[in-house]
């Protein structure tokens, strides 16, 4: 199963992908992933991805997308499907992508759009809080350390992203809806884009995903007559 996720910063999306891990056993690609491991590797194309993401720019869409084409051609762990999560970002690579995936004879099964509201988002982003040594993510209500301020795993400091307040969540927010929404009508358009809400907790998402996924693996069913 090749899927495509999309969904808003705080949306829910890290635990959305586990979820699909956990039952699909397909690997998670993450293109911000991958461009930080091209930068990683000092090579020139990756000193050239790094000085276009310290000024928070864009990659440009061919050098992201031949990646994405690397990659799904030659990754062994790829050849069961995949979701792709940060790609497609324009409705170029959207396009570039669907070219690329029926030459390989491997089309999208479809793209699944997290839909969260804004005040969900406030509230996981405002209430979220990162041990400064190890990483690990808390919540203030929802997932609070065991003491405040301290993490559980490593004991370490916890602070909150200077991007974690609410005007720039709102900001965040705005670009997002206006560069996603056109890749959304794009797989809408073609029939392929399935919705889940990112606004309830994990044990409903399951559910939810659990029906989508059963759904895209039956065979054709609009066409069968007689549906209630
Ligand atoms: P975020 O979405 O929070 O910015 P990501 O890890 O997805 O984090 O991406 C980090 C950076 O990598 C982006 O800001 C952008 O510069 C670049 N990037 C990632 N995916 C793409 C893409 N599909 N097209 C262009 N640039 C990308
Ligand atoms: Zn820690």
């Amino acid at each position: 199963m090749r899927i495509v996720l999309l969904g808003p910063p705080g949306a829910g999306k890290g635990s959305l992908a586990g979820l699909i891990k956990e039952m699909q056993s397909i690997a998670h690609v993450s293109t911000g992933d991958m461009l930080r491991e091209e930068m990683k590797k000092g090579t020139p194309l990756g000193q050239e991805i790094k000085g276009l993401i310290d000024k928070g720019a864009l990659v440009p869409d061919e050098v992201v997308t031949r990646l994405v084409e690397q990659r799904v051609k030659t990754d062994p762990q790829l050849v069961q499907g995949y979701m792709l999560d940060g790609f497609p970002r324009t409705v170029q690579q959207a396009r570039d992508l669907d070219l690329i995936l029926k030459k390989a004879g491997q089309p999208l099964d479809f793209a699944l759009n997290m839909e969260t509201q804004l005040a969900t988002i406030l509230k996981r982003l405002a209430g979220r809080r990162v041990c400064k040594k190890c990483g690990a993510l808390y919540h203030v209500d929802s997932k609070p350390p065991k003491a405040p301020g301290v993490c559980d795993v490593c004991r370490g400091p916890l602070f909150q992203r200077t991007d974690d307040n609410e005007e720039t969540i709102r900001k965040r927010m705005a670009i997002y809806r206006e560069s996603t929404q056109p890749i959304v009508e794009y797989y809408a358009r073609s029939g392929r884009l399935k919705a889940i809400s990112g606004d309830k907790e994990t044990e409903d998402v399951r559910d939810e995903l659990v029906k989508i996924l059963n759904d895209a693996k039956k065979p054709n069913q609009d066409q069968k007559p007689g549906r209630s």
